[in-house]
C-alpha cells in the first residue's frame, strides 16, 4: 500500500490534548478518498501527517510516494498574481523533463480540463477567485502526479465550480493519480470512492462506495 497509517497519535505540544487519537488504515494507489467530520475533528492535522508537514507523536505512517509526487490544494489560491495563467501553471512542468512541445500541449489540456479555455495569456490577478483557483487545481493535476492532497479545494466556490472541479479531479483519478480530499461539502465527498469521517481525532467512519455518483 503506498500510505499507511498504524496507530497515529498527534499533538501539537507537550500539554495539548491528541488531535489524532489512535488512527490506522491504508489508502491503496490511485484511490479517490474523502475526509469529512466537524471543523475541529482533526481532516486538516491529519492530510498533513500523511504529506509529510507534519511528524506523528506516536505511531508510524509510511507513505511511498516521493514529495516531488505530491501536489497540494489550498483552500485559497496561492499563485503568482503578476503572472498570466499559463506561467503559473508552466511552473510545475518546469522540472519533469517534458520538452517545450509537450509542456505547452499539457497546459492547454489542464486549461480546458477546469473550464478556462482561452484564458491562458490573462493575468491572474484579473480573475475571479473562483476562476483563481481552478488555475490552482490545474496546476496541482500539471505534471500528473501521483497524489494530490486537497484542503477544502471548493470551500469558496459556487455549486456549478465545484462540479467542475471535480470533474477535473475525478479526470486525473481516472488517468491514476490518487486524491485525498478535505471537505465539508457531502457532493463534493460523494463523488469520492471512499469517505472517512472524523470526530475528535478518531475515525467515525470509513464508507467504501462502489464509485463515485456521477453528479
Ligand atoms: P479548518 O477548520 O478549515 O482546518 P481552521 O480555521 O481551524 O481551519 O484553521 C486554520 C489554520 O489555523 C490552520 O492552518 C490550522 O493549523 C491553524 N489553527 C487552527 N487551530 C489552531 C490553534 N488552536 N492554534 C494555532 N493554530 C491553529
Ligand atoms: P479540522 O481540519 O477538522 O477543522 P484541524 O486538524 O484543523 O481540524 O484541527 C484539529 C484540532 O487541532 C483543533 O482543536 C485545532 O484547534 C487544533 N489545531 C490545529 N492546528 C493547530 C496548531 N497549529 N496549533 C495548535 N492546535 C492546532
Amino acid at each position: 500500500m503506498p500510505i499507511e497509517l498504524d496507530n497515529v497519535t498527534f499533538r501539537y505540544g507537550p500539554q495539548t490534548p491528541l488531535v489524532i487519537d489512535g488512527m490506522s488504515f491504508t489508502v491503496p494507489h490511485g484511490q479517490m478518498l474523502a475526509l469529512m467530520g466537524p471543523s475541529g475533528s482533526g481532516k486538516s492535522t491529519l492530510l498533513q501527517l500523511i504529506g509529510g508537514i507534519l511528524r506523528p507523536t506516536s505511531g508510524q505512517i509510511n507513505n511511498s510516494i516521493p514529495s516531488h509526487e505530491t501536489t497540494w490544494v489550498f483552500q485559497t489560491p496561492t499563485l503568482l498574481n503578476a503572472q498570466t495563467v499559463r506561467h503559473n501553471i508552466d511552473i510545475a512542468l518546469y522540472a519533469t523533463g517534458w520538452s517545450p512541445k509537450q509542456q505547452h500541449a499539457r497546459v492547454e489540456t489542464v486549461i480546458e480540463s477546469v473550464g478556462l479555455h482561452g484564458l491562458g495569456e490573462t493575468g491572474v490577478s484579473t480573475l475571479s477567485g473562483g476562476q483563481q483557483q481552478r488555475v490552482q487545481i490545474a496546476r496541482a493535476l500539471a505534471a500528473q502526479p501521483q497524489l494530490v492532497l486537497a484542503d477544502e479545494p471548493t470551500g469558496q466556490l459556487d455549486h456549478t465550480t465545484t462540479a467542475l472541479v471535480m470533474d477535473a479531479l475525478i479526470a486525473a483519478r481516472d488517468a491514476g493519480t490518487g486524491i485525498i480530499i478535505v471537505t465539508h461539502d457531502r457532493y463534493v465527498a460523494e463523488r469520492c470512492e471512499r469517505i472517512i469521517t472524523l470526530e475528535d481525532g478518531h475515525i467515525l467512519s470509513d464508507e467504501h462506495r462502489a464509485e463515485g455518483s456521477p453528479t
